[in-house]
C-alpha cells in the first residue's frame, strides 16, 4: 500500500498513521518529500480493513493498493501452472479437456445416450446438472438426489468423470460421493459459505464467473477456495451481461489470456452459456481453443428441442462429433504452442 498524506498534515497526523500500520501487522517506510510524506505498508495479507480504515485517518489524501487482493491463486505466488489430474486428464496440462453433456440430467436414457456419444467423440468428463439454479421457481429444478444417482451409474458404465453442480454448502457432501468436479455457477460465484465448503472438499471445482462479475471477484472466490484449502480450482468464462441482447450473454474472450496472465489455475471456455445459440458454439469453441483456454464447457443433448432447459444451445451428438473433428487441427496447433510455454516457464524459474 502507498499511503499519500496531505501537504498540511501534522507530524502527530504522520505517526498515527504509522501506529495504525503497524497495529495491522505492516511495516513502515517512510519518504520525506518537499511538499508530503508519502508512507509505504509492507507486509502479507488482504490489506483491504488497513486501506479502509486509513482511507478515513485525518491527513492521509489517498491510500492505494499495489498488490493485488489475492494471494494463492496469482502467479507471484505460484509460477508453475496448476494441473488437475482428472480421469486421466490433466487439466491446466498438455492435454486439452473436453467435458460435454445436457444442461440438466433428465432421465437415465437421456444421460446415457449422451454420455456414450460425447465419450465417443473425445470428452473425457460429462457434465449434467442434478441441481439446477432456476431463475423461475416453476422451471424444471433438477433431478437432484436422483439426477447424482444417474450420473454415477452412467460414469461406472462409461468410464467418463462428472462435472456437476453444487448449490449449496448442505450438498457438498453428497454432490461430491458423485462426482469428480463440484461446479460452482454463475450465480454462486460468491456464495462465501459455499466457497468455504469446497475449500474444505478434497474434489476440484469448477468456478463459473458470475453474469456481473469483474476478473479480480472472480480471482478473490477463487481465493476463497484455496485459502480454505483446496488448491484445485478450475475457472470459467461463461459470458457476462452486457447491453447486448443478441446473444444471451457476452463472452468475455479477452478473460482467458487475462485469467492466464494473472492466474496459474486452469482456465475453461464454455461457449454454450456465453452465446446462447447452438450455431454460435462451434466458432466460439475454436476462439477458445485459439486464445489458449485449457478446455471447453458444452452443453449436448440427444434431442435439444426437448431438453428441459438450454435447449436453444444445446448441440445435437452429431453436431458435437462434428464440433471435436472441427477442433482437431486447432487442437494440435494448440498443443504445440503449449510445450514451448510451459518449457519457458520453467527455464524462467
Ligand atoms: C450450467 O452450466 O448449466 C449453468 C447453469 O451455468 P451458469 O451457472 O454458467 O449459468
Ligand atoms: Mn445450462
Amino acid at each position: 500500500m502507498i499511503i499519500s498524506m496531505r501537504p498540511q498534515a501534522t507530524k502527530e497526523e504522520i505517526e498515527h498513521v504509522c501506529e495504525r500500520i503497524r497495529e495491522f501487522g505492516y511495516k513502515v517506510h517512510s519518504i520525506v518529500g518537499e511538499k508530503r510524506v508519502v508512507i509505504g505498508a509492507v507486509g502479507v495479507g488482504d490489506v483491504t480493513p488497513c486501506l479502509e480504515s486509513l482511507e478515513a485517518t485525518p491527513g492521509v489524501e489517498s491510500a492505494v493498493r499495489i498488490s493485488a487482493p489475492y494471494k494463492f491463486v496469482s502467479k507471484e505466488f505460484k509460477k508453475e501452472r496448476t494441473v488437475i489430474p482428472v480421469n486421466g486428464v490433466d487439466v491446466g496440462g498438455s492435454e486439452f479437456a473436453i467435458m460435454a453433456g445436457p444442461c440438466s440430467v433428465e432421465s437415465e436414457k437421456q444421460i446415457m445416450a449422451t454420455a456414450e456419444a460425447v465419450a465417443a467423440s473425445g470428452a473425457k468428463i460429462l457434465r449434467g446438472g442434478a441441481f439446477k439454479p432456476r431463475t423461475s421457481p416453476y422451471d424444471f429444478q433438477g433431478l437432484e438426489l436422483e439426477g447424482l444417482k444417474l450420473l454415477a451409474k452412467v460414469r461406472q458404465a462409461t468410464g467418463l468423470a462428472i462435472v456437476t453442480e453444487v448449490m449449496s454448502e448442505q450438498d457438498v457432501e453428497v454432490v461430491a460421493e458423485h462426482a469428480n468436479i463440484m461446479q460452482v455457477g454463475a450465480r454462486n460465484m460468491q456464495n462465501f459459505p459455499l466457497l468455504k465448503a469446497l475449500g474444505r472438499c478434497t474434489r476440484p471445482v469448477l468456478l463459473k464467473r458470475g453474469m456481473s462479475s469483474t476478473i479480480v471477484e472472480l480471482l478473490m472466490s477463487a481465493e476463497y477456495i484455496t485459502a480454505h484449502g483446496n488448491p484445485n480450482v478450475m475457472l470459467c468464462e461463461r459470458g457476462i451481461r452486457t447491453f447486448e441482447t443478441a446473444t444471451r450473454n457476452t463472452c468475455d474472450i479477452a478473460a482467458v489470456p487475462l485469467l492466464n496472465e494473472l492466474t496459474h489455475l486452469p482456465v475453461i471456455l464454455d461457449p454454450s452459456h456465453a452465446t446462447g445459440k447452438r450455431s454460435l458454439v462451434p466458432a466460439l469453441a475454436r476462439a477458445g481453443v485459439a486464445i489458449g483456454a485449457d478446455g471447453l464447457l458444452v452443453e449436448v443433448h440427444p434431442f435439444p428441442e426437448k431438453a428441459f432447459s438450454d435447449g436453444a444451445q444445446s448441440l445435437t451428438l452429431d453436431q458435437f462429433r462434428a464440433l471435436t473433428e472441427d477442433l482437431r487441427p486447432y487442437l494440435e496447433l494448440w498443443k504445440a504452442a503449449r510445450v514451448p510455454a510451459r518449457a519457458a516457464v520453467s527455464t524462467a524459474q
